[in-house]
């Protein structure tokens, strides 16, 4: 990652730890100079992906420098995946460049097995040296199903990635997952390692009960989890429309 983003004019990248701030890129509006700072607190395979990112809002030109002397990004920058205002969307498109570049679609999709599973983001993990999460984040977009991951520390949501067609997460950062889940007792009983996709109640995760939901989870040794959501958004409705596959396209329209 530092030798491709010499190769693109950027005079230094310098890693260690650092307080503050995740990566940060010394820059001017018009990309005269550029330099990468990326912090390894949280490991090599962050550090790589911030570096990424950074490269990111060199090249994204019509970016615009986050204070006087270029980028400084957060934790929750390199989280981010709203568009609705610019900060958002510039932190946005530097994680898109910086996945596209670290785990591009044709490598991700050779690990995608015939159902959803949180055992190809870490084989992704290992093959790309791109962190779980990243990698998870990945899968998410690139399979089909509904799905949403949950990240959980003691029983606790940190924060969630969601596909579009997954319906609204009711839970926000900090709250307890509910106890009526396998997430909520794989934290209890600590037993690290991933478990089998389970039906899990549709209720405890968003405001649908007209739908079903299945859970997976892989606990780590220090406690932090993610848990996989897979939403199977028509299981209900099929039921009706076998009962009566003819009638609804002549009768009323159908409120849901
Ligand atoms: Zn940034």
């Amino acid at each position: 990652m530092e030798d491709i983003a010499i190769a693109l004019d950027i005079s230094e990248v310098r890693t260690g730890s650092f307080d503050g701030f995740e990566g940060m890129l010394l820059t001017d509006q018009a990309r005269s100079v550029g330099a990468i700072l990326a912090n390894t607190r949280r490991g090599l395979r962050r550090a790589r992906f911030t570096i990424a990112h950074e490269l990111g809002h060199f090249l994204l030109e019509h970016h615009v420098l986050s204070y006087e002397t270029g980028f400084r990004c957060r934790a929750q920058d390199l989280r981010e995946t709203r568009e609705s205002r610019r900060h958002q969307k510039q932190e946005t498109q530097a994680n898109q460049f910086a996945i596209g570049l670290l785990a591009p679609v044709k490598a991700v999709d050779k690990y995608l097995s015939q159902d959803p599973d949180l055992r190809d983001a870490q084989q992704l993990r290992d093959a790309l040296d791109v962190s779980l999460e990243a990698c998870l984040r990945r899968l998410v977009e690139r399979r089909p199903e509904p799905l949403a991951a949950i990240w959980s520390k003691d029983a606790r949501v940190r924060y969630w990635h969601k596909s579009n067609d997954f319906p609204f997460i009711q839970l926000k950062q900090g709250d307890r997952l509910p106890q009526t889940t396998q997430a909520f007792r794989v934290h209890a009983d600590s037993k690290s390692g991933f478990t089998a996709f389970l039906e899990s109640p549709p209720m405890a995760w968003t405001s649908r009960d007209d739908i079903e939901i299945f859970e997976q989870t892989r606990l780590s040794p220090s406690g932090h989890a993610v848990t996989l959501l897979w939403a199977d958004n028509e299981a209900r409705d099929d039921v009706d429309e076998e009962a009566d596959p003819y009638h609804h396209e002549l009768s009323e329209p159908r409120f849901r």
